[in-house]
């Protein structure tokens, strides 16, 4: 049984991206630059932010943090997004979800430019995906995919079941897999709580990706002999005798199915780390790419 170790990958993905922004600026060229949106002053989201500020630090890049109190309009954050559309500085920006309850999310992120949008939220680039076209592909499903390749997990031919439809993880993961190409090629099927009989399903998978947020659903009887299992889930149960009060726990019964997997990603330290590496790969990305389409410009200008 291997473990597809997201700490360790994530790290060395870091240090990659590390590397080219060093060669980035030794030519002279600019740095990656990030922003984020931060509404109120909800915890976990400050957490969130903080995080991903401190890993574009870490990489290199350029960071802005735009701060705004709980209750700004709609009106004024529409004018925030504006500007971070209109500032020729910032290569990606991502909104911190969830947003206050006065707020429609769905109208902040259809007014974010498409060719910034790093967390690939936004239907045009949910469209490209879907199309197999150049796109911002969201953080959490193109980390996954970044694990199987680099540790070089089969998937043509294998029939994956993904657990969890939602629009960040499930939906999409199930586009990619079911894809043309190296890391593609499955048969998918695609469940969520409107599925009878689950485990029917489960143990006929050679890939299954949990994505539900259920901790421990997937137990060692719902799935075969040589399975890869993803675990996306991360849910906090209070324990009084972790340090913080509370540990993080999967949607899969680790323990028992690590024993009949081929392959296994742990919670924590498997997709979770993953994700916000995929997100500084994004923002290089679309840093890459604004550069590129500058350059098409200044051809077609002289
Ligand atoms: P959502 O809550 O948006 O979606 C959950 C999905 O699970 C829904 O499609 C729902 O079905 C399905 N579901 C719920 N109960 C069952 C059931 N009994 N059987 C089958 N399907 C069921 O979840 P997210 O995708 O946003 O998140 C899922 C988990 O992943 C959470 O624990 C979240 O914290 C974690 N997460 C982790 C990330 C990471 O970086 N590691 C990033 C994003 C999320 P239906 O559509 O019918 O309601």
């Amino acid at each position: 049984m291997t473990i597809l170790d997201g700490k360790k990958t994530s790290e060395a993905l870091k240090q990659e991206i590390a590397e080219e922004v060093k060669q980035l600026k030794a030519a002279g060229k600019k740095v990656p630059h990030l922003a984020a949106v931060l509404v109120g002053d909800n915890g976990a989201s400050i957490t969130y932010v903080n995080s991903k500020v401190k890993a574009c630090e870490q990489v290199g890049f350029a960071s802005t943090l735009v701060k705004l109190p709980a209750d700004i309009t709609e009106e004024a954050l529409l004018e925030e997004i504006d500007k971070l559309n209109a500032n020729a500085d910032i290569d990606g920006y991502i909104v911190q979800l969830p947003l206050p309850k006065h707020i429609d999310e769905q109208k902040i992120l259809l007014a974010v430019d498409p060719k910034k949008d790093v967390d690939g939220f936004h239907p045009a680039n949910f469209g490209r995906i879907a199309l197999d076209m150049e796109a911002f592909i969201p953080a959490t499903p193109f980390g996954i995919m970044e694990l199987l390749k680099r540790y070089e997990v089969p998937t043509k031919g294998k029939h994956v079941v993904v657990v969890g439809r939602s629009h960040i993880v499930g939906r999409p993961i199930s586009i990619l897999l079911s894809q043309k190409g190296a890391q593609g090629n499955a048969t998918v099927t695609l469940t969520h709580s409107h599925t009878p009989n689950l485990a029917d399903f489960t143990r006929q998978a050679d890939i299954i990706v949990m994505a539900l947020g259920i901790p421990e659903f997937l137990k060692g009887d719902m799935v075969k002999e040589g399975v890869t299992v993803i675990d996306v889930g991360i849910t906090r149960l209070q324990d009084d005798n972790a340090p913080k009060g509370y540990r993080i726990v999967g949607d899969v019964a680790f323990d028992e199915v690590k024993n009949k997997a081929n392959y296994i990603t742990p919670v924590p330290g498997g997709v979770g780390p993953m994700t916000i590496a995929m997100l500084l790969k994004n923002t290089l990305l679309a840093c890459k790419w604004r550069e590129r389409v500058v350059s098409k410009l200044l051809t077609i200008n002289c």
